[in-house]
């Protein structure tokens, strides 16, 4: 299942307690990351959030997706805290916009229609750079995007680049939408998983891409309890230089 390459000996890794997580839309990274933070007594950070949020504010105020001005302004004013879940309702955390739950909100189709689209500008990922950096050196923590190992935080302890194909991921995001009573069809969703898989990986700003360095795990057929133990028993092999564990909770 996973098919792990050599670390480079020059690699220096000073966020050792960052484990990144990046891939394409629905390979199952953030019920993965939940399961494996919870496991290692570290936070998660799910990155897609806060562009889903960048998107919903300019579906609101009706900035346009091609206005990189407007949006950067957005993301740098948008106040935006991610907490434990508050309620058992399937999510894995909550996402406050300025007070407001949000965290269904940036889930509904027409942001999922324009955060590929938004999350391509330039000003927009610079701006919303530092907090995510700042979230990786307060640590432990299980970072979930598409640009985690490769810019946001490329000396992670940990890289994983977890991948499934166009049809099961569209078909996982299918049952999310049926669960929640939305009314896409299969082939809606289908479409929009190839639609932004084209934008976040053809993109010039920081593409979704494999870092060199990262451990590959596809999850085609594989349940999500043997994806986490794959990636625990990674995480939990990862040493200090005196040799000690990474991970000792
Ligand atoms: O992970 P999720 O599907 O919620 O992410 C929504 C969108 O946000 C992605 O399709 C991508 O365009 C963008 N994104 C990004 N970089 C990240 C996380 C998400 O460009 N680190």
């Amino acid at each position: 299942m996973s098919e792990a390459r050599p670390v480079s000996a020059t690699t220096a890794v000073e966020h050792r307690h960052v484990i990144a997580i990046d891939g394409p839309a629905a390979a199952g990274k953030s019920t993965v990351a939940r399961l494996l933070a919870d496991r290692l007594g570290a936070m998660l950070f799910d990155t897609g959030v806060l562009y889903r949020v960048v998107a919903l504010i300019a579906l609101r105020c009706g900035a346009e997706p091609s206005d990189e001005d407007a949006l950067a302004h957005i993301a740098r004013e948008a106040r935006i805290r991610v907490t434990p879940p508050s309620q058992l309702d399937g999510r894995l955390y909550d996402v406050w916009l300025d007070g407001e739950d949000v965290t269904w909100a940036i889930r509904e189709p027409e942001v999922g229609a324009i955060v590929s689209p938004v999350a391509e500008h330039q000003a927009v990922r610079s701006a919303l750079l530092p907090l995510q950096r700042a979230i990786a050196s307060a640590g432990p923590v299980v970072m979930v995007g598409r640009d985690i190992g490769t810019v946001v935080v490329p000396d992670a302890g940990l890289k994983v680049y977890l991948d499934a194909s166009p049809h099961e991921r569209a078909r996982r995001r299918y049952r999310e939408a049926l669960g929640r009573g939305s009314d896409e069809t299969f082939a809606d969703v289908l479409a929009e998983t190839r639609t932004r898989d084209a934008i976040d990986s053809g993109r010039d700003a920081a593409p979704l891409r494999e870092a060199p360095d990262a451990v590959r795990i596809n999850t085609d057929g594989q349940s999500i309890d043997a994806v986490v133990a794959a990636i625990e028993s990674l995480a939990r092999a990862q040493r200090m230089p005196n040799g000690d564990p990474v991970w000792t909770s």
